[in-house]
């Protein structure tokens, strides 16, 4: 087995309010399913173990998806796990096509070995989307949001939640839905995976 071990919690699940683009174009819990699975098999191919957190469509609360994190922290030591937690952005609560859009990502706050796994991402996000706007919290010295998100705070592994473009703006939810789209996404989770894990050794 090689090691880091890689989760992948895709959002949500298929009962989840909200979580949708106007016109029923996409649901956040399907999308983020469909990224997982993929997202695991090109880690796999690339050499790595790596696993869906939540292979379920149903959600599951972020309490048990933690536990089944630190699960694997506790069988493999919470160093040789990444948790790569992937969502949909949404500036409001009604089902309306608003202007917000591009991508980012969050770590929990204050400084950790996730905002290192971040910038990765970031660097990643720049080489494989150059034309697509990256929503950076303070540039390029510290490009991640903070929020102290269930899933990133209570696992004791590297952890980060991306938001992938904004399920209500239309221009992003073409490209989320576009194979070119997805393919830069998922392209972007593994190089700036890989180039974290090549940093750590
Ligand atoms: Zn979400």
């Amino acid at each position: 087995m090689r090691l880091p071990i890689i989760l992948v919690d895709a959002g949500h699940g298929k009962d989840t309010p909200g979580k949708r683009s106007p016109e029923g174009l996409v649901r956040e819990y399907a999308w983020a399913r469909e990224m997982a699975a993929r997202l695991v098999a090109g880690f796999r191919n690339a050499g790595y173990d790596s696993f869906e957190l939540v292979p379920e469509e149903d959600d599951v609360a972020l309490k048990k998806r933690a536990q089944r994190a630190n699960a694997y922290c506790d069988r493999y030591g919470k160093e040789n796990v990444i948790l790569l937690s992937i969502h949909l952005n949404a500036s409001g609560n009604t089902l309306e096509w608003r202007s917000a859009n591009g991508w980012s990502c969050y770590t929990t706050k204050g400084v950790t070995g996730s905002d290192d796994l971040a910038k990765c991402l970031y660097e990643a996000a720049a080489e494989v989307m150059p034309d697509r706007k990256l929503r950076k919290y303070n540039g390029n010295k510290e490009p991640d949001w903070e929020d102290n998100f269930h899933i990133l705070l209570h696992t004791r592994c590297v952890a980060l939640l991306s938001e992938n473009f904004f399920q209500d703006n239309r221009e992003d939810v073409r490209y989320i839905l576009s194979e070119e789209g997805k393919e830069a996404i998922i392209q972007t989770h593994i190089r700036g995976t890989l180039k974290f894990i090549n940093k750590m050794k």
